[in-house]
This record gives C-alpha cells, sequence and structure tokens, in this order.
C-alpha cells in the first residue's frame, strides 16, 4: 500500500489505458486512501473534479468520501490515478500532482474540443426582453470586426453558475467551450431597462471576443487593464454600474424567477470552465 505512493520516477506510462469505470476508480481509491471513497462520473465540465463527504453514515463515523470526475477520468493512465489520490490525501500540497492533474485536465478538455449548446435548450424570449435580436444589435454596433469571420456566442437566459453571494448577484456569464453568454433570468423583469440588459450582453460579449489577458505567473486576469478600458468606452457604462448600485438590492430580493418559462425550461447546457468565466461583479 504505501508502496503505490511512487515518486515521479517509478511512474509508468501506459499508453492506452483500459476503460478505468467509476467502479474501478472507487476500489483503486479506497485503497490508496485506506478508507472508503465512491465515485460518480459526470458530464459537467463545471466540475472536472470535485470531492464532498457524504453525510454521517448510520453509526455516526466520518462519512465516506464522494469524489465527482467528468466521465473522461474513464481514460486516465496511472500517474494521473495517481495523482487524483495524492490530491485527495494532501489536497494543495500536492503541488506537483495538482499540476500535472490540471495539464492533463486541460488536455482532455481541449481534446473533447468545444461542445455547441443544444438549440433546444437555449431561451432566448424572456417577457420582457428577447435577447436574439439583442445580441444581434450589440454585434452589428460594437463588435463589427470580431464577429465578421467568426460567428458571435449563442446566448440563453439562465442561472449562471456560481454561488450567490450576499451582495453579489452574477447577471451575467460567458462560457468559452459552448461560446454561449448567459443572461440571469432576474433581468427579465419589467423595471430592468433594455439597455441595462444591453450592457449586460455588452459585457459578456467583450470576453468572447477579448483574448484573455495575463497577469503575473500566467494567472488569468478576466477585467484586465485592456478590457475595462474597452468597457469604460461604452455609451452607457456609467449609466449602467449607477443603474446597478441603485437596484443590485432589488435584483437580490427578487426570486430568481422561479417557475418561469425562461428558468422552468433551462438546463445548463455546460457548465462553466473551473473558473473560466468573467465575473460581472467582482469588486
Ligand atoms: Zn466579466
Amino acid at each position: 500500500m504505501t508502496g503505490s505512493r511512487a515518486e515521479g520516477s517509478l511512474f509508468r506510462v501506459t499508453t492506452a489505458p483500459e476503460p478505468f469505470d467509476e467502479g474501478a476508480w472507487a476500489e483503486f481509491l479506497s485503497k490508496e486512501l485506506g478508507s472508503r471513497v465512491s465515485v460518480r462520473f459526470g458530464r459537467a465540465r463545471s466540475s472536472v473534479l470535485r470531492v464532498v463527504r457524504a453525510p454521517r453514515g448510520a453509526r455516526g463515523g466520518r462519512g465516506e468520501l464522494v469524489v465527482h470526475m467528468s466521465e473522461f477520468f474513464g481514460r486516465a493512465p496511472l500517474e494521473v490515478r495517481t495523482s487524483v489520490a495524492r490530491w485527495l490525501s494532501a489536497g494543495k500540497r500536492a503541488r506537483r500532482s495538482v499540476r500535472e492533474l490540471d495539464r492533463w485536465i486541460d488536455d482532455e478538455l481541449a481534446r473533447e474540443g468545444p461542445r455547441a449548446p443544444d438549440p433546444q435548450s437555449l431561451v432566448t424570449r424572456g417577457r420582457t426582453v428577447d435577447l436574439a435580436p439583442l445580441l444581434a444589435e450589440v454585434v452589428a454596433a460594437e463588435f463589427r470586426t470580431e464577429f465578421a469571420h467568426a460567428a458571435p456566442p449563442a446566448i440563453t437566459f439562465g442561472r449562471v453558475n456560481g454561488r450567490r453571494a450576499r451582495r453579489t448577484l452574477r447577471l451575467g456569464s460567458y462560457d468559452p467551450r459552448a461560446h454561449l453568454v448567459r443572461i440571469h433570468p432576474v433581468l427579465d423583469q419589467d423595471f430592468v431597462p433594455r439597455w441595462f440588459v444591453r450592457y449586460i450582453v455588452f459585457h459578456e460579449l467583450l470576453h468572447a471576443a477579448m483574448p484573455v489577458e495575463r497577469g503575473a505567473h500566467g494567472r488569468r486576469i478576466f477585467h484586465g487593464p485592456r478590457f475595462r478600458a474597452r468597457e469604460a468606452a461604452y455609451a452607457d457604462y456609467e449609466r449602467a454600474l449607477e443603474w446597478e448600485r441603485d437596484h443590485i438590492e432589488e435584483l437580490l430580493r427578487r426570486p430568481t424567477a422561479r417557475g418561469r418559462a425562461s428558468s422552468r425550461t433551462h438546463r445548463p447546457v455546460v457548465g462553466a470552465l473551473r473558473g473560466v468565466q468573467g465575473w460581472l461583479f467582482p469588486r
């Protein structure tokens, strides 16, 4: 058992791994960690690899670990499996394993390519605003050159991934993998002016149009200096920030349109790729 905590030099490169299913993963990780682990494959790219502890068992002991992983982990070679085990037992301290895992995940996601949203799942027509013509309008007015040869993203109403912090509401997001802009259904209300929704659409399209800026250590900066400059040049920018300040409480108070067509029919097409999204209110 302890011998399996091999150092890098002992890694065997397995070229064509056999499919390693949920059961095999569970068995492997349980053995490596010395405690019961269960594994579930999923398709969401939002959580490529996530671990939770199940509620206490019947006898009150610590609940077992439940690891959710994208189904492409079924083709993970041995060294990747080992890295997962190390990450589970040491967390971020297992720096090298985390780095290797990151790299492998990036490669796998790139291999899968963009997952186009299912047009059937897109909800563009809200009660008060229709996102499709709005998107076309913003593209024509603000992004002539950027989307001259490349298609602009698709757009839909939909709950934006991520938690709702107390004074923060994420009103839009851009998902680069799906090439999809999501607009929060709370914006589909009478008191929200169309020009404000237009600003949100503009902001998310800007994420789609601009390459991600990089900071120290290659860290991604979603609202870098060039992004900020371009955003500040948007005609309604000041007015939109002001409107947001004045109405954020009201937006937060509203039940998030549960039961309305736009949210009822919305099923997240793909999740965000591990934080690769623009946050609208990061301050
Ligand atoms: Zn943003």
